[in-house]
């Protein structure tokens, strides 16, 4: 059995076509269904639903053989430093978005970094965020926060938001506007490399297919 770990949403939505390609049908609509195990037209393999923060986690300990996680997420980590037992397999080139900073409307962003006053920063991703602020010399105070990062200058709690955007409409709705792009970020599929060993030619089998959709679908 081959075991594939995808969070619900995006990642699922966009993985579909892939799975699609490689001759894989979803049996079931994570939408629809309440089940956390889902059957495929192939017997041999199943999805697994995780959060998406989780899904390295079961990829490295063998919850999961095989999954689908943002290159946010990898490079933020998940507690369990350094993806030790993770192989980075493919970049599928879904769930593009980027991670920027972004501002209140009327901040001025470019003045607080030139005078070298501190910024005070709410994010999820504190350790990317740490380390972009530290290579640019900006003095920053991070917050950590799980969600509705937009919330944070509109109530004062931040001066700026780490944050992905994508189209930019929750920004636009929110009066914020995006200052400064850090990265560019796309789901990756990350393999177990134990599991790469065990079960060599079907998992090999299945990541070329992915292999071909990404590169059909470029
Ligand atoms: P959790 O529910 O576990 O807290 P989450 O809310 O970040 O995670 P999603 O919003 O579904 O879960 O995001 C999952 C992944 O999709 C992110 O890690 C990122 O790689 C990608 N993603 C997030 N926001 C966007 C966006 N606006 N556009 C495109 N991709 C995105
Ligand atoms: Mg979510």
């Amino acid at each position: 059995m081959i075991t594939l770990a995808l969070s619900k949403g995006r990642i699922f939505d966009d993985s579909l076509p892939l799975l699609r390609a490689a001759g894989i049908e979803v049996l079931e609509d994570p939408e629809k269904s309440r089940k956390l195990i889902i059957g495929t037209s192939r017997p041999d393999v199943r999805v697994v639903l995780v959060r998406a923060s989780d899904v390295p986690t079961y990829v490295q300990h063998g919850g999961a053989d095989l999954g689908v996680a943002g290159l946010d997420v990898l490079l933020e980590g998940n507690g369990e430093q350094g993806g030790a037992g993770l192989y980075r397999v493919l970049d599928l080139n879904i769930a593009r978005c980027r991670l920027s900073v972004a501002v209140r409307e009327g901040f001025d962003y470019a003045a607080t970094v030139k005078q070298g006053s501190r910024l005070k920063v709410a994010t999820k991703y504190t350790h990317l965020a740490r380390q972009f602020f530290a290579s640019k010399g900006v003095h920053v105070d991070l917050i950590k926060l799980y969600g509705s990062m937009e919330l944070a200058p509109l109530t004062g709690l931040a001066d700026a938001i780490v944050d992905l955007v994508s189209t930019g409409s929750t920004l636009k709705a929110n009066h914020l506007v995006e200052v400064e792009k850090i990265m560019d970020i796309s789901s990756r599929l990350v393999v177990n490399p134990a599991a790469l060993k065990l079960k060599r030619e079907p998992l090999r089998a299945l990541i070329d297919a992915f292999e071909a959709a990404v590169g059909s679908q470029a």
